[in-house]
């Protein structure tokens, strides 16, 4: 057991964690740590904009709501391996560094308890929320309609194609009652989920457009901001009783947090007369349909593919699409007038851009439901045919950039699966065009990782007071690394700034667009997990703080491959060469001479290591560095790192 520490007096709760029991918990500090201070690094943003942090700011509150229906086991786990709050390591690099966010989370979860989820000795939040629909459906359907069914909008900010929008909107109409819709700001949310200020602007302005197009048929959308993340289900809740509303819809989001309070909700609103109605709507295919010969989920995407793709041919309804709502009663204006006029609130403070951030991002990323269907549909119309060849170019533009459009949900994958089907010529999923096959499976990639959140909800961090923490790598074995903390690297790395041209390029495009094409985000990904050894977590952090796609499933999914700690990952040995990278996928250099401008003017194959090759005057002269690590002896120290900490030489 680590010795006792005083932990921050704003920390009030118990680690069931037993992080003891990993090897990394009980160690001293890394020797980087020693010898570095442990300010958070504050990178600036290239080439124009304010500093942002990599590290996370304190939350205001870390209370949440006592819903765990598998509270009973973390008080098991506490008799055994669980520690009081005070005498947990509060010193522990991962918190000093805000890898847990400790004002919201407990600290991380010991392996043993990972592998309770795996032996299903312990309730997934899914099973959770699946259990309490199942025992509450028969009450739940008796209710009867009230005088006004409500849609709660998430992550699925359109009408059209919206099955839980659907429901509500059909529940509305078969008693003639106006459908409401409502949207909750909460800054605690956007804390604990790392969200993006450049992702909270798009949803905002999403929201605009939304509000006028449900005007247009007489729907209101009441759009609040709620500090306190745990009072939302109560808000939601009076303002269904305020309403006569006995029938509240939304669609299922995946993250740990959100999943145990829509159990809580459906429980709660039952008690209340209303009826709570949680529904799949974000994936194609739902999470625990798909499951290997042995009843297992698949942890390899390959073979889930082809089950996935068997599975949507053999339930083609799953691709169908949910008409958007009708008109409401018009009487609706008038009995609803506040709400109409309700105005979009602002940004909250800890999530606001600038003005000149807020141009660009409008200008890069027009917001709604319209724009993501006129670029799907623009991108089947001219790229998806060359997709299979072009899609790994960051300079070729080849790609359909609906990330966020998936992500914020203006776009559903199901309503891109399926375009992309019917523009194939077999209306299959697979064969036909390759670029579409190829496509389609991109976005399946989706769905994998969501399927894999929810059946190992450990890889999440839980926002729980007294509760054991997630947020640990997939293959938790990998726990025991020795990551370096290493601020002067992390801040290259963040600012673009390494003397790896296709590195900086890549992080560059981050900063400034809120976006990187997927080819150079493994590229960086293991950049930082393996030539700089430092805790992939931090990296996987800084992209959901940037990202205005930022996805918890997809984001932790392409970390855990890059870095070898996920699901179905790069084996632990395979570490990119960033120059190789750079040469094979951006062979003239293009995309480099695009985003770091030092480096505008060095001609031919210099470009990818123009210290290397002949361009360092010109290089030096305009301020771009050296090389910060030498590669080659970084692989070694990677590999044998991963080895020491795995205690094994196979993947
Ligand atoms: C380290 C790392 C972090 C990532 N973080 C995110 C993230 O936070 N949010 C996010 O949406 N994607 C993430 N991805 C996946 C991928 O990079 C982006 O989805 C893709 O670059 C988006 O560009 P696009 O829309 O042009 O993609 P396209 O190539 O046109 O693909 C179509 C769609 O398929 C989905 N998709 C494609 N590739 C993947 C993938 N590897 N994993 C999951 N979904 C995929 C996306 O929804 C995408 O919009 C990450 C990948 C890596 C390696």
């Amino acid at each position: 057991m680590p010795p006792k520490r005083k932990a921050p007096a704003s920390v009030g709760y118990a680690d069931s964690a037993g992080a003891s029991t990993n090897k990394r918990s009980a160690r001293s500090k890394p020797d980087s740590l020693r010898q570095t201070t442990l300010n958070p690094v504050s990178p600036s943003r290239p080439p124009s904009e304010a500093s942002s942090k990599p590290r996370l700011a304190a939350a205001p509150d870390s209370k949440v709501p006592n819903n765990d229906t598998s509270n009973k086991n973390n008080n098991s786990a506490n008799g055994t391996n669980g520690l009081s709050d005070t005498q947990f390591d509060h010193s522990r690099v991962e918190e000093r560094y805000g890898i847990v966010q400790r004002q919201f989370y407990p600290p991380e979860m010991s392996n043993e308890r990972c592998a309770m989820y795996n032996n299903n000795e312990l309730p997934r939040p899914i099973e959770v929320l699946e259990a309490a629909l199942r025992e509450t459906g028969d009450a739940r359907s008796q209710i009867p309609v009230g005088e006004a069914v409500v849609h709660w909008f998430k992550r699925d900010l359109r009408l059209n194609d919206n099955r839980a929008l659907h429901l509500a909107a059909a529940k509305a109409k078969s008693k003639n009652v106006p459908l409401i819709c409502m949207f909750i700001v909460s800054p605690q949310d956007y804390q604990a989920h790392l969200t993006s200020p450049a992702r909270v602007d798009f949803e905002l302005r999403t929201l605009a457009i939304m509000k006028r197009d449900l005007a247009a048929l007489d729907i209101p959308l009441y759009i609040t901001s709620i500090d306190k993340r745990k009072r939302i289900p109560e808000h939601i809740m009076q303002l269904c009783e305020q309403w006569g509303a006995r029938h509240l819809y939304c669609n299922i989001e995946y993250e740990v947090d959100e999943l145990r309070r829509e159990a809580m909700m459906t429980r709660k609103c039952l008690e209340r007369g209303i009826a709570f109605t949680a529904v799949h709507d974000d994936i194609v295919v739902p999470p625990g349909a798909l499951k290997t010969g042995q009843g297992k989920q698949y942890a390899v995407y390959s073979p889930w593919f082809r089950a996935w793709i068997a599975h949507v041919h053999k339930h083609p309804d799953l691709l169908e699409a949910f008409e958007a709502p009708g008109r409401n009663p018009t009487s609706t204006r008038e009995k609803f007038k506040e709400v109409f006029e309700i105005v979009i609130p602002a940004a909250p403070p800890n999530k606001s851009l600038s003005d000149e951030e807020k141009k660009r991002f409008e200008h890069l990323w027009p917001a709604g439901e319209h724009e993501a269907l006129m670029r799907l549909d623009r991108f089947l119309s001219e790229r998806i045919g060359k997709y299979k060849d072009t899609r790994n170019f960051p300079a070729a533009n080849s790609t359909a950039t609906v990330s966020v459009h998936h992500s914020a949900g203006t776009l559903a994958a199901r309503t891109s699966v399926r375009r992309a089907r019917d523009v194939n010529n077999t209306k299959k999923l697979d064969g036909g065009n390759l670029g579409i096959a190829g496509w389609i499976s991109e976005v399946a990639w989706r769905d994998f990782y969501k399927h894999v959140l929810a059946h190992w909800p450990y890889i999440w961090q839980v926002l729980k007071k007294r509760r054991f923490t997630m947020h640990k790598p997939f293959k938790y074995e990998y726990t025991n690394i020795e990551w370096e903390y290493n601020d002067a690297h992390f801040d290259a790395w963040c600012t673009g700034r390494t003397g790896f041209p296709i590195v900086d390029a890549a992080m560059r495009q981050l900063n400034h667009m809120g976006y990187m094409h997927n080819r150079c985000r493994m590229i960086v990904a293991s950049f930082l997990a393996k030539d700089l050894l430092i805790d992939w977590r931090m990296g996987e952090i800084y992209f959901m703080e940037h990202l205005i796609d930022g996805d918890f499933a997809s984001n932790n999914g392409g970390w855990g491959f890059s870095a070898s700690t996920g699901v179905d990952p790069q084996p632990y040995f395979r570490i990119f060469n960033p120059l190789l990278q750079s040469e094979k996928f951006d062979p003239e250099g293009e995309y480099i001479r695009k985003w770091v401008e030092e480096l505008a003017d060095v001609k031919g194959k210099a470009i990818h290591d123009p210290y290397g090759r002949g361009a360092g005057d010109v290089a030096k002269r305009n301020g771009y560095p050296k090389p910060i690590v030498d590669h080659k002896k970084c692989r070694e120290r990677a590999l044998a790192r991963y080895k020491a900490g795995i205690g094994r030489e196979t993947a």
